[in-house]
């Protein structure tokens, strides 16, 4: 069966709060292999560029702000059917929307603050990746 790709963020409320080993196991046991992972902190203009799809949403401050507000994980996931099945297990943008068992529900406290990001497309896993990893970075 072919794998394929996506990209995930652990945001900085999940990393402040001491949640980075709990939502890695949480990925680990949904059947996600990592391909490329750092610790890292985004500025704010690495934010903006990061989330430039959203930069007429009316949110779009608020979020370069919180993204660039403390460390971050990054990290390339491999699964059969990787984006889509990812978007399952993090749950709905809103913790409060989002189904019992999923990283958000479990983890997330707002919708500005939900614990971690996930690419929507195969096009956009491939942007995100290249933006954090080079090809010597994946294994
Ligand atoms: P992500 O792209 O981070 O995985 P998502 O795809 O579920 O999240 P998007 O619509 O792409 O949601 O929004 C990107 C991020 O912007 C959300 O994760 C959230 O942090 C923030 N956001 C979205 N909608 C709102 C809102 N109404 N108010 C505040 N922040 C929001
Ligand atoms: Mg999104």
């Amino acid at each position: 069966m072919t794998t394929n790709r996506t990209f995930t963020m652990i945001k900085p409320d999940a990393v402040g709060n001491g949640y980075i080993g709990g939502i890695l196991k949480m990925m680990n046991e949904a059947g996600f292999r990592i391909v490329a992972m750092k610790y890292t902190k985004l500025s704010s203009e690495m934010a903006g560029k990061f989330y430039e799809v959203h930069k007429d949403r009316p949110f779009y401050g608020e979020l370069v702000e919180f993204m660039s507000s403390g460390p971050i994980v990054a990290a390339i996931l491999e699964k059969t059917n990787a984006v889509a099945d990812f978007r399952t297990l993090i749950g709905a943008t809103d913790p409060t929307k989002a189904d019992a068992g999923t990283i958000r529900k479990t983890y997330a406290k707002s919708i500005s603050a939900n614990a971690v990001h996930g690419s929507d497309s195969d096009e956009n896993a491939q942007i995100e990746g290249d933006f954090f990893f080079s090809k010597l970075e994946r294994f």
